[in-house]
């Protein structure tokens, strides 16, 4: 029989330290594109190749003509009920700490506090030759006002936003935060994730060899559908906002 929203609710109302992580999925639904989704810039650039280190260094125009327009995409969308309930969730200590692979920033902006990043975010900018670093803002205003649409440093270089690309290493203190949460947890609720590229890949496994339960809410398969407690494929939004309210009746 398939699961519901209540029996979601009924397992995270039950856990102790439960954690979220979310992927690309939860934000497919706001109207960001994923690499997955067809038209717009993944058409016209393959991001393993435009996103990645050594596009960055080779070819800083050819790297900001495809990253610079991720700003507008992201800034054109909104949070959805999903980002928000994780946000409520949180609030009221019912989940403890939120992992996600994305880095358009939605989850914050629903109202999350210090959400573990793993991808890094469409955030400020650094520069790698002097460590320099500036805001959102400057980077941009420098992207824009650059012949090339290059943001460069006071030195000359250029600067890179803090997106983890192809080719550079995840951020070590996310990945810690992450592990520690991970080992930490009796329940993991994964939104909007396939959860086939590692490190997150691993991630569920660890909180099940713990004796935790694993809930998934992932309209596509997963490699760890067999092991699921809870496992939906609805649409994020509407049902994590049926979750919410089940909770409420629950402690009502
Ligand atoms: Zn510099």
């Amino acid at each position: 029989m398939p699961h519901s929203p209540e029996d979601l609710a009924r397992a995270l109302a039950t856990a102790q330290h439960a954690i979220v992580l979310t992927g690309a999925g939860i934000s497919t639904e706001s109207g960001v594109p994923d690499f997955r989704s067809k038209g717009g810039l993944w058409e016209r650039y393959d991001p393993m190749v435009a996103g990645s280190l050594d596009m960055f260094v080779r070819d800083p125009k050819e790297f900001w003509s495809f990253h610079r327009p991720r700003y507008e995409q992201v800034d054109a969308v909104e949070p959805n009920a999903a980002h928000r309930a994780v946000a409520e969730l949180e609030r009221r200590g019912v989940v403890k700490a939120l992992i996600t692979q994305n880095i358009d920033g939605l989850h914050q902006r629903a109202g999350s506090v210090d959400p573990i990043e793993i991808h890094g975010s469409l955030t400020g900018g650094r520069c790698l030759r002097c460590d320099v670093r500036v805001s959102r803002d400057e980077l941009l205003a420098r992207a824009d006002a650059a012949d090339d649409g290059v943001p460069r440093c006071n030195c000359g270089f250029q600067l890179k936003s803090h997106v983890v690309l192809f080719g550079e290493m995840l951020p070590p203190q996310a990945m810690e935060e992450m592990f520690v949460q991970a080992e930490c947890a009796d329940m993991i609720l994964v939104i909007g994730s396939s959860l086939v590229v590692s490190p997150v890949a691993d991630i569920p496994a660890i909180v099940l060899q713990n004796g935790g339960t694993l809930a998934i809410l992932t309209e596509g398969e997963t490699p760890y559908d067999g092991r699921a407690q809870v496992r939906l494929r609805t649409k994020a939004a509407e049902t994590m906002a049926l979750v919410v309210a089940a909770l409420d009746q629950l402690t009502a």
